[in-house]
């Protein structure tokens, strides 16, 4: 019987078993420097998450079911995104004149003092140019 096994681990066969130990140890150091960066990439305590990974398997599993479901700079981005919008709802156009941006509340163009939007006359506030009442007073707009 010890005659076979010793038949069996060959030089050979040692060296592909010591490879495949090598392979596994390499795979679980990077799964932690993986998890390491991932948490920090996503925003939460980078190193937490590294020494649980140091648990071989489970520790993986745990960061991967627990982790953030969002990369911060994502995050970033899409608050970006959020502000680039609602700065482009509040500006109405740009001014006929010379190219101003115009905000939604403005009645002249706040460079050359070109009338942009229409004016109640009882509550001056500024009117759409379609607009026949003043929502705000109804006052009937001018002409119409
Ligand atoms: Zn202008
Ligand atoms: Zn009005």
């Amino acid at each position: 019987m010890q005659e076979i096994l010793a038949q069996l681990i060959t030089p050979q066969v040692q060296m592909v078993g010591k490879v495949f130990i090598i392979f596994i140890i390499l795979l679980y150091i990077l799964s932690i420097i993986w998890v390491i960066r991932d948490a920090y990439l996503r925003g939460t305590f980078p190193w937490l998450w590294g020494i649980v990974a140091i648990i071989p398997v489970v520790g993986l599993i745990a960061y991967l079911i627990l982790r953030p479901s969002m990369f911060s700079v994502d995050k970033q981005e899409q608050e970006l995104v959020i502000a680039l919008r609602e700065r482009q709802l509040e500006q109405y156009g740009n001014c006929p004149n010379c190219g101003t941006p115009i905000q939604k509340d403005f009645i002249v163009c706040p460079s050359c003092n070109t009338q942009v939007r229409n004016v109640c006359n009882h509550c001056h506030r500024p009117l759409e140019p379609d607009w026949n009442v003043c929502p705000y007073c109804r006052t009937r707009v001018n002409g119409r």
